[in-house]
């Protein structure tokens, strides 16, 4: 186990991220030099502060189940070469979840109880970042080839887990993405500064010499039709993520300058890559009023300072976390509704229990303020409260209010998917659809979700695919669907 003594002599300590001067002048990750290599200095001694409980319940923290004890010791000891191997027994893409992983495990950390937690996230990313620098992240093409053939429906984290697992049990595996380049959210929703796309360019080249074929382009249900994927491939697995915004129909909803994130966010990662984008949807000098509090209302924040807006109103429905909670609600309000992330140090004001009424414009038909009115929740129901009614300036408003559930006209209808009772792609608890050979990975069964869901279920949805294609399998599966 790492130092018996560790928690004792020392407390939480977390990477320093650059002087926010610094870096809302530039798109590059908030971390100096890379958040791994920032971290080395203070990691070793925070590894040690893991106690190796009887019960880790770290481990069921983590849908991918990460063996985060194990790691925490091999770090302590300086054995690096380990620490990486047995995270990526669990986890294909620690890059990713040690960048912008919630990190579930932090919370159930037993240490938590009476003390800070083991930073359990810089660790994860420390061993990942040591790894790729020192050259131990290799290709792991198969040692034979089974002969089937496996077509992966978009190329998010869900898609990406699925198809490394697939390819390294011997399938041939294409996967299709319809944008130009393949990553789903982690490519053109997360922005640069949360994690630099190069992570993702490097983990790509080691799945295509492994043997994943990518075809980004493609609009499955457009450029190939469903039935087609299904005719050419053994298995099909859908990974199409989430994708339809949670929309706000209010008076004057129909004014120029009213966008969901999903409108905004990409062009800014393409033109922050150094892209054009025509006609791009910017904040410079705008007053810029996000609705929703999430992730995606944090990338909108940071990404409107880094474009230099005049003011950021966020606003959210629910009531300021720690508040007292009204009556109907006596359970504590669940800490992600209102993420705070790391735009939150750099500005904009945050304003929690509002609702918005209306839109207003300007006489060329440009939003130029919105009017919100202060709600409560007492009795279970959302509720007014009378004379708070007012009107802030807002001549960019962003909608980050979550997302309803995949697209239904193209794959789902070609390929005839039921749906669940919350629109999702159903799908049994081994992510098999209502279509024999066809299965289902991540946001788009899920609902919306997070990184290390959309990794976990790649991978239980893999073992699934395999055991159907062979008859047996030896790929993890960390989760059943739900
Ligand atoms: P996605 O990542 O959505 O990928 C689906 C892909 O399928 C897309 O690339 C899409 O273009 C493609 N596709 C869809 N239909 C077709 C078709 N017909 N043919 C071909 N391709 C198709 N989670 C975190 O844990 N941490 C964060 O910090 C975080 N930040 C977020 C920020 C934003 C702005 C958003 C929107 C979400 C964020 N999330 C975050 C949630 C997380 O990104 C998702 O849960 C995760 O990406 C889901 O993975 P997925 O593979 O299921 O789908």
């Amino acid at each position: 186990m790492a130092d018996p003594k560790g928690f004792l002599k020392e407390g939480r300590k977390v990477a320093t991220r650059r002087p926010v001067d610094e870096r809302v002048n530039d798109w590059n990750e908030v971390y100096p030099d890379g958040i791994g290599r920032a971290l080395l200095p203070i990691i070793t001694p925070q590894a040690g502060r893991c106690m190796d409980c009887g019960i880790p319940f770290c481990h069921q923290g983590c849908p991918l189940g990460n063996i985060i004890p194990e790691w925490n010791d091999l770090v302590w000891r300086d054995d690096w070469s380990d620490a990486i191997e047995r995270l990526h027994a669990t986890n294909n893409f620690p890059e990713f979840t040690g960048r912008l992983c919630p990190a579930p495990c932090e919370t159930a950390c037993v240490l938590g109880i009476n003390q800070d937690p083991v930073t359990i996230k810089n660790v994860e990313v420390s061993i990942i970042d040591r790894a790729w620098e020192s050259g131990t992240v290799a290709p792991q093409p198969p040692e034979w080839l089974s002969g089937k053939t496996v077509a992966v429906i978009g190329s998010g984290p869900a898609g990406l887990a699925a198809a490394q697992q697939l390819t390294r049990a011997g399938h041939t595996v294409a996967v299709y993405e319809r944008a130009d380049k393949i990553g789903g959210l982690l490519r053109y929703g997360i922005p640069e500064f949360k994690m630099e796309k190069r992570h993702i360019d490097r983990r790509l080249d080691q799945m295509r010499r492994e043997g994943t074929i990518f075809r980004a382009g493609v609009e499955v249900g457009v450029d190939v039709t469903g039935e087609q994927l299904k005719a050419r491939y053994d298995a099909v697995v859908v990974a199409t993520g989430a994708t339809v915004p949670r929309d706000l129909q209010v008076p004057g909803r129909e004014l120029a300058g009213i966008h969901q994130a999903m409108e905004f966010l990409p062009q800014a990662n393409r033109v922050a890559l150094g892209e054009t984008v025509e006609g791009q949807i910017r904040a410079d000098d705008k007053h810029v009023v996000i609705i929703g509090g999430g992730d995606t209302g944090a990338d909108c924040l940071g990404t409107s300072i880094r474009q230099g807006a005049a003011s950021i109103t966020q606003l959210e429905i629910m009531p300021q976390p720690g508040e007292s909670r009204p009556s109907a609600q006596p359970w504590p309000t669940y800490p992600m509704l209102f993420r705070v992330s790391s735009a939150h140090e750099e500005g904009g004001d945050r304003v929690y229990g509002v609702s918005t009424k209306e839109f207003i414009g300007d006489e060329d038909g440009n939003v130029r303020a919105l009017r919100l009115v202060d709600v409560t929740f007492e009795g279970g129901k959302l509720a007014e409260i009378e004379g708070t009614e007012r009107e802030i300036p807002a001549d960019l408003v962003l909608f980050a209010m979550g997302f309803t559930g995949p697209e239904t006209n193209t794959v789902v209808q070609q390929l005839d998917l039921e749906l669940d009772e919350r629109g999702n792609v159903r799908r049994t608890p081994t992510y098999q659809t209502s279509v024999p050979g066809v299965f289902a990975a991540g946001d788009a069964g899920r609902g919306q979700s997070l990184i290390v869901w959309a990794i976990a279920e790649g991978r239980a949805a893999a073992a699934a695919v395999d055991e159907y294609l062979t008859g047996s399998t030896s790929l993890p599966a960390p989760i059943k669907s739900t």
